[in-house]
C-alpha cells in the first residue's frame, strides 16, 4: 500500500467505495487522515466500516470540516450534472479530487524523480500498460502496475527511485487528477467515447492531452487527428515521440510491414519484429505495440530484451485471445469486443472466420461491418439481437439462430471440423453481455471453459 501522507491530521470526504474507493480510503486513513466514507450501496458502507472507516451520509454532513472530495471516477464530476457530492464539496468551496491525484502527491513527496510511466487514450490501455510492464520485467526493473487496468494505484508499493509505476488512467481519473505529471506520458489515440460524461469532444480530448501535457517525456499516437493535434501543443520538456502505424517522420517510431521501426533524426533502423507473436495480431495491437516499444526505448532497456519480451507476452484476456486449436481450427475469444468498433479489429485480423455473435446490441448494430462480411463463412447467432443481425447479415452471409454460447461453440466446432481448411472460430460479440452474463469476463471465461471441454482441444496460449 501507499498511505498517503499529503491529508494527515485533515478530514476528507470521500464518496464511491467500489472499485478503488476502499483501498483510497484505507490509504488515507494509514496516512493520517480522518475519513468520512459515503456510498449509495449499504453493503459496500457495512464494508468499509468492518475495516475501521468511518462512514456516514454526506449529504447530512457539515461540509466546512472537510479540506477536500475525494471522488472515485465512476461518479459524474460534471456530465450529464455534477453528482450531488461534487456539488455540495464546490458550496463549499473545497477540491475534488481521485487516487491517482493522491498517488502524483505522495509522489511529489517522497519520491519526486521516482519512475511514472502513465497511459491513456480511447483504445488499448490496458494491452500496452500490460505490455510496457511485461517489458519493464524483462528487463530486470521493480514495476508495479495498476491504475484503471484494475489494480488501484493506492494498493500498489509506494513510489520509489528504483521502482517503477505503470499506470492506466481513464478521462475520468485524469479529470480528478489536476497536478498529473509523469516521467513519461503516453496518449494512444482519441475517438469519439463517453462523451455522456465529458460533453463535447473538444472537452474529452483536452481531458485526454492533460496526461502529456506536464509529462517530462511524451509519447503520442500519430494516426488521428485529435492525438495530431495534442502533438502540435505539447510542451513535454524532453520533447515528443510520435507513435503510430502512418507516421514514419523523424522522431517517429512506427509499425510497418510487422516491424517496428524507429525513425531518430533521419536515421531509420528497425527495432523489433512482431512476426508470428500472436498475442499482438492486428494492426491495433502493432498500434499498441509501437508505443511501448517508444517506452522502452526511453527506459533504456535494450533491443535484444525488448524482443524477447514481445515475444513472451501473455496478451490479455477477452481481447483477440487464443484459447485452443483443435485440428486446423483456431478458437479466439474476444468477449470485450462490446461493440462494433472493436469487433471489426478482430474481423480485421483474421481470415475463413466462423463468427459467434450476439448479445445487447449497441446503437447502429453491425451495419459497419459489412466490408467483412467475405471473410464470414458461418455466423452463429446468441441473444438478443439474433433477429436484428440476421437481417443485416441478409443473403451476404450464412447464419444460425443459437440462442445461447453453448449451442454455438457446439456447432461452430462442428463445422469447424468439417472443414478441410484453416479456419478461426471466433466469439466477437460486438454487443453488450447484459441480456445473458453479467459482464465480458463472465461471458469470456464461458466462451473458454466451452472450448476447452471439446473433445480433441489442445490448449494454446491462455490455456
Ligand atoms: P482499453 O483498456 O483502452 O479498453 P484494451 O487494451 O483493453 O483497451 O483493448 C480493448 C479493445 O479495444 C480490444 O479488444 C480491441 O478491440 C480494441 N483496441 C485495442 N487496442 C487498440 C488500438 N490501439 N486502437 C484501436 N482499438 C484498439
Amino acid at each position: 500500500m501507499t498511505p498517503v501522507t499529503t491529508f494527515s491530521g485533515k478530514t476528507v470526504a470521500l464518496f464511491g467505495l467500489g472499485g478503488s474507493g476502499l483501498v483510497t480510503a484505507l490509504a488515507l486513513k494509514e496516512g493520517g487522515a480522518h475519513v468520512v466514507a459515503c456510498d449509495d450501496n449499504p453493503a459496500k458502507m457495512a464494508e468499509a466500516g468492518a475495516k475501521g472507516i468511518a462512514t456516514g451520509d454526506l449529504r447530512e454532513a457539515d461540509w466546512s470540516r472537510f479540506s477536500a472530495l475525494i471522488l472515485s471516477p465512476g461518479v459524474p464530476l460534471t456530465h450529464p450534472e455534477p453528482h450531488w457530492s461534487a456539488k455540495l464539496a464546490t458550496a463549499a468551496g473545497i477540491e475534488i479530487i481521485g487516487d491517482i491525484e493522491l498517488f502524483c502527491r505522495e509522489r511529489a513527496k517522497i519520491a519526486p524523480q521516482s519512475p511514472f510511466i502513465a497511459i491513456t487514450g480511447t483504445n488499448g490501455k490496458s494491452t500496452t500498460t500490460a505490455l510496457v510492464a511485461h517489458i519493464l520485467r524483462e528487463a530486470g526493473h521493480d514495476v508495479q502496475m495498476g491504475g484503471n487496468i484494475g489494480t488501484a494505484i493506492l494498493s500498489l508499493d509506494p513510489p520509489a527511485d528504483n521502482r517503477i509505476h505503470v499506470i492506466e488512467c481513464s478521462s475520468f481519473q485524469i479529470d480528478l487528477a489536476p497536478s498529473l505529471a509523469p516521467s513519461i506520458g503516453v496518449m494512444l489515440n482519441i475517438s469519439p467515447d463517453h462523451l455522456d460524461r465529458h460533453g463535447t469532444m473538444e472537452n474529452y480530448a483536452a481531458i485526454k492531452g492533460r496526461l502529456v501535457a506536464n509529462a517530462e517525456q511524451a509519447v503520442i499516437g500519430a494516426d488521428d487527428a485529435p492525438s495530431r493535434a495534442i502533438i502540435g501543443r505539447n510542451t513535454a520538456k524532453g520533447g515528443v515521440v510520435r507513435v503510430g502505424l502512418s507516421d514514419r517522420e523523424s522522431g517517429s517510431i512506427f509499425a510497418k510491414g510487422g516491424m517496428i521501426v524507429s525513425n531518430r533524426d533521419g536515421h531509420v533502423f528497425e527495432v523489433a519484429s512482431l512476426a508470428d507473436i500472436r498475442s499482438l495480431r492486428g494492426d491495433h495491437n502493432a498500434q499498441n505495440a509501437a508505443a511501448a516499444v517508444a517506452v522502452a526505448i526511453l527506459c533504456s532497456v535494450d533491443p535484444q530484451t525488448i524482443q524477447r519480451a514481445l515475444r513472451s507476452f501473455p496478451g490479455l484476456p477477452h481481447r483477440m485471445e487464443e484459447v485452443a486449436q483443435r485440428g486446423k481450427a483456431l478458437f479466439i475469444n474476444d468477449s470485450k469486443a462490446t461493440n462494433a468498433d472493436s469487433t471489426e479489429k478482430a474481423l480485421k485480423s483474421f481470415d475463413d472466420i466462423l463468427w459467434i455473435l450476439g448479445g445487447k446490441a449497441k446503437e447502429g448494430g453491425i451495419e459497419d461491418l459489412r466490408p467483412y462480411f467475405p471473410k464470414i463463412r458461418k455466423a452463429y447467432l446468441i441473444g438478443a439481437a439474433s433477429e436484428q443481425f440476421a437481417a443485416t447479415l441478409g443473403d451476404t452471409v450464412p447464419y444460425e439462430f443459437c440462442g445461447t454460447l453453448d449451442k454455438a461453440v457446439e456447432k461452430a466446432a462442428q463445422d469447424a471440423a468439417a472443414r478441410e481448411d484453416g479456419t478461426v472460430v471466433l466469439l466477437s460479440p460486438a454487443c453488450a453481455s447484459y441480456d445473458q452474463y453479467p459482464n465480458f469476463e463472465v461471458r469470456g471465461n464461458h466462451f473458454r471453459d466451452l472450448v476447452k471441454a471439446l473433445p480433441g482441444i489442445n490448449p494454446t496460449m491462455g490455456a
